[in-house]
């Protein structure tokens, strides 16, 4: 059996085209507020993936509906998917959480949620709520992993270890609910060796979905005053060398496991490391270019 496209398995669980709209819904993080930690992971910068209409002063249905606006000129039969994206979007009370995904679900032509989250916001209420709304819609929870190794999530100030997010990831499989997987590739002093026991340990959990990308260092975060400094090693991959690894990674990943994604782009305002300058459809030319 050959492993399906995203889009495939998206209409497969669905039963018609949809596509992914952002939500910002103006949550934060447990290891930015304090709870946790302070300032996030030394990589992240969510502006690099927030399109414009994606606004936590906009409501939910707000950003859903100018998000609709942006897709039903060209495709009139589209369904949606409100993709709670930016931060950690299961970081609330449960009442608010609540209240959140279902006014996402009251806009019409969304039939889902995707839910982005950490491995340590997933408590057995937040996965009774999900549950709940999991019978009447899909939900699929994508859990950030980023990696299996314990060193290299400290060094990222995740404030979680590997552990926490095998087990949760279970525990959404267990409740019959759609999970899939983040990781990234080329995270500071991490050799290929290490992205390849990562995929490889990854594989084994009960996911349906993995998305992967380049570690991208970008302006206004730690990483980038590190990188800066000199104070931490990065590959510096051409896209060649990259998608010759991603080829070599998928070897390894059975077929059951969907690949979302295997490459990211950010504004080149932001963009310090690595300047590949490539749209996903050129990254996907150099990587069918392999075979
Ligand atoms: S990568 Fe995710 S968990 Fe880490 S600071 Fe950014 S939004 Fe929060």
């Amino acid at each position: 059996m050959a492993r399906l496209q995203y889009s495939d398995f998206l209409k497969q669980l669905y039963g018609c085209r949809v596509q992914k709209l952002n939500v910002n819904a103006g949550f934060t993080c447990p290891n930015r507020d304090g709870t946790l930690g302070w300032g996030g992971c030394t990589y992240c910068n969510n502006a690099s993936f927030t399109p414009s209409f994606s606004k936590p002063s906009l409501s939910v249905s707000q950003q859903l509906i100018e998000g609709k606006s942006f897709y039903a000129r060209k495709y009139s039969e589209m369904k949606f998917l409100a993709y709670f994206q930016s931060f950690t979007n299961t970081y609330a009370s449960i009442s608010r959480l609540h209240a959140l995904y279902i006014e996402a679900l009251a806009v019409p032509d969304v039939v889902g949620l995707v839910i982005s989250t950490r491995p340590d916001c997933l408590s057995n209420e937040v996965l009774d709520c999900l549950c709940s709304i999991n019978e009447q819609y899909r939900v699929i929870v994508e859990v950030g992993v980023e990696t299996v190794h314990d060193r290299t999530l400290r060094i990222i100030n995740r404030c979680h270890t590997w552990k926490c997010a095998s087990d949760a990831i279970a525990k959404v499989a267990e409740r019959g609910i759609t999970v899939g997987a983040h990781l990234i590739l080329g995270l500071p002093g991490e050799s290929e060796d290490d992205m390849m026991e990562t995929v490889k340990t990854v594989a084994q959990l009960p996911i349906r979905t993995l998305k992967f990308h380049q570690l991208q260092v970008l302006r206004g975060t730690l990483l980038a005053q590190q990188w800066e400094r000199g104070e931490v090693d990065l590959i510096d991959w051409t896209p060649q060398q990259y998608a010759s690894l991603c080829k070599r990674l998928l070897q390894i990943l059975p077929e059951r496991i969907i690949i979302e994604r295997m490459v990211s782009t950010a504004p080149k305002s932001l963009l310090l490391h690595p300047k590949w300058d490539l749209k996903p459809v050129q990254f996907r030319k150099i990587f069918d270019d392999l075979f």
